[in-house]
């Protein structure tokens, strides 16, 4: 067990509505919305980074960006959206779980 806050909130630990949820990956909003929707897809299974991939993490997070597109209409998303991976100190991670932010519901500014 560890005390990272997506694996807590996956355990049932710390209360979320999960949007979406099968063996591989969550969706839940993000607590502290940058958009009118804000929701953060993420993988299951604990890490950090990027670099720190198995084979089996890149074939999900792959599979993360196309249930991302097949989930858009049904999370409001019509209109487009962003998506952001903030990665280390430099790039703003505060929670260090891999997860994906994906943003929209409105004209996002540049
Ligand atoms: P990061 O800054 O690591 O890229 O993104 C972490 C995100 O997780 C932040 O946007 C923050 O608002 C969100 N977050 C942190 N704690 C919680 C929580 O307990 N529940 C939810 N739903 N989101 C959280
Ligand atoms: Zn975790």
């Amino acid at each position: 067990m560890n005390d990272c806050i997506f694996c807590k909130i996956d355990r049932g630990e710390i209360p979320s509505q999960k949007l979406y949820e099968d063996e591989e990956i969550f969706v839940i909003k993000d607590i502290s919305p940058k958009a009118k929707c804000h929701y953060l897809f993420i993988p299951k299974r604990h890490y950090k980074l990027l670099g720190e991939m198995t084979d089996e993490d890149q074939a999900i997070l792959a599979r993360t960006f196309a249930k991302i597109a097949a989930l858009a209409p049904k999370l409001g998303l019509d209109g487009g959206y962003r998506v952001v991976i903030n990665q280390g100190e430099d790039g703003g991670q505060t929670v260090p779980h891999l997860h994906i932010h994906v943003l929209g519901g409105e004209k996002l500014p540049i």
